[in-house]
């Protein structure tokens, strides 16, 4: 029905995670009617953040600069440090607007079964950054599910000697839920009931 080169990135859109084979067509007849306000600057997008894309050195996050947009934040509350397993989790809290703060991505969570340990995350990043001082509060905002939890508690005994309140997210979040997926009013609620990790 359409040539090779329409074929190829109706496929690559339905490849993107939420789309699937019809609305990556759609998306593709959309782009094609309207070339010069939706294709073109798409394509300009995609092509600077394709070019610039870095992790921030600092936290971990995803972004066109390093430091991101939020460590190079002047307005961010220093003091405060905010330990999420992903990015996601970090895009997703941030949306909320709740947090003052600056955040820590680990890039996974602790597992025995997917073989992820320790070292495979950025936990000697995050002691060395509480160790800097400066730090007053870690919210530990791991995913309630047995392995994110397992994960702040491992956080806990690594950060226990220093002189921080260690907080959580209150769970009201739903067992075995992940933060990207929460509405923005129980991610709130979670975030400003935070209690001390027990
Ligand atoms: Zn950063």
């Amino acid at each position: 029905m359409a040539s090779p080169e329409i074929d190829a990135l109706s496929q690559a859109l339905a490849r993107l995670p939420g789309l699937g084979p019809r609305s990556a067509r759609r998306a593709v007849l959309h782009l094609m009617k309207k070339r010069e306000t939706a294709l073109m600057p798409l394509l300009r997008a995609l092509e600077t953040v394709a070019e610039k894309l870095s992790t921030c050195t600092v936290c971990g996050n995803v972004d066109t600069i390093d430091p991101c947009a939020i460590c190079a934040d002047p307005r961010r509350d220093p003091r405060m440090l905010c330990v999420v397993e992903e990015v996601s989790d970090l895009w997703a809290l941030d949306r909320s607007r709740l947090f003052p703060g600056k955040y820590h991505v680990l890039g996974g969570r602790l597992s025995a079964l997917e073989g992820v340990r320790p070292e495979d995350l950025g936990i000697d990043r995050l002691v060395a950054r509480v160790a800097e001082g400066g730090i007053d509060e870690v919210v530990l905002a791991m995913n309630a599910t047995l392995e994110g939890q397992t994960t702040a508690h491992y956080l806990a005994e690594r950060l226990d000697r220093f002189p921080i309140r260690l907080t959580q997210l209150a769970h009201g979040l739903p067992v075995g839920g992940e933060l990207d997926y929460l509405d923005e009013g129980t991610l709130a609620q979670a975030l400003r009931a935070r209690r001390p990790v027990a």
